[in-house]
């Protein structure tokens, strides 16, 4: 047990996966308000790799994703990207992305940020037992979304209310498909990264 005010504490780092494509403001102030609400040190978000949740739909390229989420981050001092699954070989599993993290941060107490619809689908994830010796697991509100879930183990998930943000991923893809704004929805240098990389215009790749 360490002395207070002397040893080593233990540094809080919040872990934020998503295949961003395109990151939204959601995505950042659930972030935010996590990093705020746990005393968190830092938040590394974390963009998937090629997502088996959506091999249905093409993804765009890792590093156009990765780029917009190292933009919409950048002005924030506590906010960093990781490469870690855009660089590994295959689907990203998010036992790989906590093992990996854990392995460079070994002395930090990790935070696994997860949204109410991601959350849901906890009890598909695989290697579920490993993940909880991993993380501590945040599961945050998200609209048209249900937080609670009666099955989830003790003491392995908080729950947390963020403001609520109406925006998804599919639907900014969808309104650039179609011609319409995102501003204001996305930060206003990835409007400008979707424009110069021309993503999302063809529609049947927007689902
Ligand atoms: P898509 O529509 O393509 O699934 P998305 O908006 O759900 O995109 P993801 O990259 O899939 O974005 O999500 C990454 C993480 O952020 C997930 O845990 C998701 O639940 C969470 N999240 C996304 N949007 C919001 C939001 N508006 N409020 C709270 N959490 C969110
Ligand atoms: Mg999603």
């Amino acid at each position: 047990q360490p002395e207070l005010g002397d040893g080593p504490v233990k540094k809080r780092i919040g872990v934020m996966g998503g295949t961003f494509d395109p990151i939204h403001h959601g995505h950042l102030v659930a972030a935010s308000e996590v990093a705020s609400q746990f005393h968190l040190d830092e938040v590394i978000f974390v963009p998937t790799g090629e997502p088996w949740q959506k091999d249905r739909r093409p993804v765009s390229p890792a590093e156009d994703r990765y780029l917009m989420t190292v933009i919409a981050t950048a002005s924030n001092p506590q906010f960093s990207v990781s490469r870690i699954d855009v660089d590994r070989k295959g689907p990203t599993y998010t036992t790989d992305t906590l093992r990996d993290l854990r392995a460079e941060h070994a002395d930090a107490d990790l935070f696994f940020i997860t949204g109410a619809d991601a959350l849901s689908q906890i009890f598909s994830w695989r290697n579920a037992e490993e993940l909880f010796d991993l993380a501590h697991f945040i599961g945050v509100t998200r609209p048209g979304h249900t937080l609670s879930d009666p099955g989830l183990p003790e003491g392995g998930v908080s729950l947390v209310e963020v403001p609520a943000l109406a925006i998804s991923s599919t639907d900014c893809r969808v309104r650039v498909a179609s011609g319409e704004p995102v501003w204001y929805l996305v930060p206003d240098g990835v409007v400008r990264y979707i424009d110069k990389r021309r993503l999302y215009l063809d529609p049947s790749s927007t689902n």
